[in-house]
């Protein structure tokens, strides 16, 4: 026995697995248990008030700023740790993926983005205008929107960015699933149709909902581009709150209630849409 044990150990290790973002935004560390996301000041601030909120329970640790290679990272704790090959799934959440404040940007002085055009075209040649295809671009703003409107955003309040299965398949092409019924047979999948699987992250989301409502860090902050990442191995599951780089304190006067439309200037990010909307998903699941 002791001869397999070292090799018990290594194929119980952990892989990194990354769902969204850039490949290079990441680091993995000595330590496993940790991992590194390049340094955000405002995801910083968002990660440094949780610490002190009821949310916390619902947030990766964070041990603040490090430097590595010359770059600075946040130091997180890698929620895969402690997981037994674990399937992963990250759902953005919210009706809206972009800061007002870049809508005004991008109209007062807009830049177009030739990666974004890129991308579109990759999903749908056809969706460019003459003119973004004369330009080989498209405004940021545009882009996201229109993730917005091809996915299920807008309407349910998250979309699924990636899912990545215990056996290895990675399946990120998620990003044209907009209908209820195609979304909840992927999150059923990736529940793999377990009960225990689906009651501990049903569990879990309605303690979310308990906690954001007597949370000052919810009722205080905008959280858009943010998302839910489900892991499960099969015997336990866990549910978090991750990326809080676009995650925006409220301007003194203003107050939003996470639950209703976005309008233009009113803030609101849709966060409890797109939770009770899982909820409602994932209990249906449970009913089958
Ligand atoms: P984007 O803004 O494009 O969504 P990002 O660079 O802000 O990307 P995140 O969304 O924070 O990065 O993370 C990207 C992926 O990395 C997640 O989908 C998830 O798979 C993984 N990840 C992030 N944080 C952790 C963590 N603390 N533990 C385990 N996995 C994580
Ligand atoms: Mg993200
Ligand atoms: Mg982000």
């Amino acid at each position: 026995l002791k001869g397999i044990m070292p090799f018990l150990e290594s194929y119980k290790k952990q892989k990194w697995v990354q769902l969204a973002g850039h490949q290079g935004s990441f680091e993995q560390c000595a330590e496993e248990s940790l991992v590194l996301k390049r340094f955000c000041q405002l995801e910083h601030a968002a990660f440094t008030k949780l610490f002190n909120d009821p949310l916390r329970a619902f947030v990766p640790k964070y041990h603040g700023m490090t430097t590595k290679g010359g770059n600075q990272y946040g130091e997180l704790e890698n929620l895969l740790h402690g997981f037994n090959s674990p399937s992963v799934m990250d759902c953005k959440i919210g009706v809206r993926t972009y800061l007002e404040e870049e809508l005004c940007k991008a109209e007062k002085c807009p830049t177009p983005r030739k990666d974004m055009y890129e991308k579109m075209v990759k999903i749908d040649p056809s969706e460019p205008t003459e003119e973004e295809h004369k330009m080989g671009a498209v405004s940021k703003p545009r882009y996201m929107q229109w993730r917005e409107d091809i996915s299920s955003t807008s309407t349910m309040g998250f979309r699924i960015e990636g899912i990545k299965c215990s056996d290895g398949k990675s399946c990120i092409n998620f990003k044209t699933s907009k209908d209820k019924l195609t979304i909840k047979t992927i999150i059923s999948g990736f529940l793999s149709n377990n009960v225990h699987i689906v009651k501990q992250c049903l569990h879990r989301l309605r303690q979310l909902r308990t906690t954001l409502e007597v949370s000052p860090f919810f009722a205080s902050h905008e959280i858009i581009g943010s998302s839910l990442l489900f892991i499960h191995d099969g015997a336990k599951a866990g549910v978090w709150m991750i990326d809080f780089g676009k995650t925006t304190p409220l301007k003194e006067g203003i107050s939003i209630t996470h639950n209703i439309p976005w309008q233009r200037g009113n803030h609101e990010d849709g966060y409890l849409i797109g939770l009770e909307n899982l909820i409602t998903l994932l209990q249906t699941i449970l009913e089958e």
